[in-house]
């Protein structure tokens, strides 16, 4: 059963929507259901795009910094243990979990729950892998502590003010997160947990989304 957010009536939700249709609801018209047009295939792309991304993200400098005959160069990762050392272990960590931890595992479970839809869709598999349920909520907890858009904000701010001090060379890895930041909000927008939710068989331990406070994020 499904209630409508605009006039609270009480109606049965259908199993599947197709893609591109839409579910009204029956009273007041309003939109309950809206399924993407693009199917996994797309959400697919976007996912590894965006992996291979945020690897050239960690595996490449962020920038080069020179003044006065003196180059320093970084990575992500560098950054952050030079943050560490220098006695800001709270920034550290907070930088380490935004930017790395939490990204890091967005993009593996959307990985590995938009692969085993599309091998559902193929025919290939009868059921999504074991703990999709599990994944699915951790992923909607972890979600809102990715935050590489700030990071990348407060990236560019700091070279423009640097930029008086030394001579910067932006380098391949803030260009990747740069373009991450896109993919990856497109990837996000265009997965659709109630399809993940659909596919669970009924009545199984980790079937249902109902669980407290969890589940107020999986129907958005
Ligand atoms: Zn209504």
């Amino acid at each position: 059963m499904i209630a409508c957010h605009d006039c609270d009536a009480l109606q049965e939700e259908p199993r599947r929507t197709p893609r591109g249709a839409s579910v009204q609801c029956w009273r007041c018209g309003a939109v309950l259901i809206h399924q993407a047009r693009k199917g996994n295939e797309y959400v697919f792309a976007l996912t590894v795009t965006a992996i291979v991304l945020f690897l050239i993200g960690n595996a490449f400098p962020l920038v080069s910094l020179e003044a006065g005959g003196n180059g320093v160069t970084t990575t992500l990762f560098g950054a952050i243990i030079h943050l560490w050392g220098q006695d800001m272990q709270l920034i550290a960590t907070l930088v380490f979990v935004t930017t790395l931890l939490a990204p890091a595992f967005d993009l593996s479970a959307m990985l590995y729950l938009t692969l085993g839809m599309l091998r559902m869709d193929r025919g290939r598999a009868a059921r999504l892998p074991p703990g999709s349920a599990r994944v699915l909520r951790a992923v909607q907890a972890v979600r809102p502590w990715g935050m590489l858009e700030v990071f990348m904000l407060g990236s560019l701010v700091s070279i423009v003010k640097l930029g008086q001090l030394a001579a910067v060379v932006v380098g391949p890895a803030l260009v990747s997160i740069g373009t991450l930041t896109l993919v990856l909000a497109a990837a996000n927008s265009a997965f659709n947990p109630r399809d993940v939710w659909s596919r669970l068989p009924i009545g199984q331990e980790d079937a249902a989304p109902v669980d407290g406070g969890r589940s107020e994020g999986v129907g958005a």
